[in-house]
């Protein structure tokens, strides 16, 4: 008997039981696989993350990030350098192997290769059923990522989701990252640094040969595809509506939630916030948690809100997104990474770069008029 059993020991399953710890809480953490167990990600921290994480997190980071490179449909690109980082490159198996230990040194215990099967909620109890037998808690959270079976069994079902495809490779990367628009519809193309090695992927928001789309990417930035392609889905949220967030007593985090960018599919940084809010919720509403969570994520559901309109946009004009972002945007995402800018506001400034871009344009069919 539990005061909290989390399902899913990735960053949104493993901070909640950390800080449920840290509350008191006697918290059991059930992990399908053995710890480190690989994830597809491309592993990039927005450096606004850095307060979140437990002390020591510093000595995972493969790769510090100070910029990046913009292209557009492989024809045009320009490179734009931050003096400070903006963001961090983990490996995800190293990295959330690190988060879970931590939980466990607060006092989490946790039950590795054992799949949660269902659940069932209804009395004052919740009762999980897993591989490995029963366990019960006061309270339950799903962080069991985005197949999440604690979501299905509450009816939720995922209907916005990035396909992605990604693979690994040797090649050099200092400092930056590129991230290529214009390949793919509501979707786009990135080369990240991985220590001394690259990775490679396409995510997309809607259908297409994803796998043609890479290839192709992949043959114009001159990397070969020379092993294993992986596959994967990022839940996104644009609506407050599209919010998984639980019922009664069973509440839902990071993926499972929805609670990923809709613009690139950041979601670690969600993840891991999620993660902290749901503790606070069933710590200072233990009656009535739910309607606590929602109030709790307001701010954070706000900011993918907005991000959601610019992602509506920005995918749906690509060549007007990258000229705004050459003319001065860009330099204002990185701001937002690192925690000095909101979603919102980036989104009122975007308008302000959007007219001056159709001003121009004007301009430019005025000259050519003339001529
Ligand atoms: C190709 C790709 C690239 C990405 N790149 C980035 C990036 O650079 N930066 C970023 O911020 N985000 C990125 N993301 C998104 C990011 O990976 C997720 O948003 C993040 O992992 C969500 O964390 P989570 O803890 O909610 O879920 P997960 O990390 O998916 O963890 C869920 C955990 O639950 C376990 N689990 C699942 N089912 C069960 C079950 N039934 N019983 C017990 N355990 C279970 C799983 O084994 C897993 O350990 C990327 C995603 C993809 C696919």
């Amino acid at each position: 008997m539990y005061d909290l059993v989390v399902v899913g020991g990735g960053p949104a399953g493993s901070s909640c039981a950390y800080h449920a710890s840290k509350n008191g809480l006697k918290v059991l953490l059930l992990e399908k696989h053995k710890v480190p167990r690989f994830k597809l990600c491309a592993g990039c921290l927005s450096k606004r993350i850095s307060s979140h994480l437990p002390d020591g997190w510093e000595k995972l980071v493969l790769n510090r990030i100070k910029g990046g490179v913009l292209g557009y449909a492989g024809r045009e690109d320009f490179e734009l350098m931050n003096d400070q980082d903006i963001a961090y490159i983990v490996d995800r198996a190293e990295f959330d192997a690190f988060l879970l230990e931590k939980a466990q040194e607060e006092g989490v215990e946790v039950l590795q290769e054992c799949e949660v099967l269902s659940i069932e909620a209804n009395s004052g109890k919740c009762k999980v059923v897993t591989s490995k037998g029963s366990f019960y808690g006061d309270f339950l959270v799903g962080a069991d990522g985005f197949y999440s079976t604690v979501a299905k069994a509450l009816g939720y079902k995922k209907s916005k989701f990035f396909k992605s495809l990604e693979f690994f490779t040797f090649g050099d990367l200092v400092e930056k990252v590129i991230i290529d628009i214009g390949w793919v519809k509501r979707g786009y193309a990135w080369v990240f640094p991985k220590g001394d090695r690259l990775s490679v992927g396409i995510a997309c928001r809607e259908g297409g040969d994803l796998s043609k789309n890479l290839f192709e990417y992949a043959k114009t930035r001159g990397i070969k595809i020379d092993g294993r392609v992986y596959g994967w889905h990022i839940p996104y949220m644009e609506r407050e509506r599209d919010v998984f967030y639980g019922a009664g007593r069973v509440l839902l985090v990071g993926d499972a939630a929805n609670l990923t960018d809709p613009l690139l599919g950041e979601g670690i940084y969600y993840a891991v916030l999620s993660g902290k809010l749901a503790v606070q919720a069933i710590a200072e509403s233990p009656s009535e948690p739910l309607a606590l969570y929602r109030e709790l994520l307001k701010g954070l559901v706000s900011e993918l809100v907005y991000a959601g309109k610019i992602a509506s946009l920005g995918y749906r004009f690509q060549k007007v997104a990258y000229s705004m972002s050459k003319k001065g945007i860009l330099k204002h995402y990185y701001r937002l990474l690192t925690g000095e800018l909101s979603y919102r506001e980036l989104y009122i400034k975007g308008w302000f770069y959007f007219l001056k871009e159709l001003v121009s344009e004007y301009a430019n069919i005025y000259n050519y008029l003339r001529r």
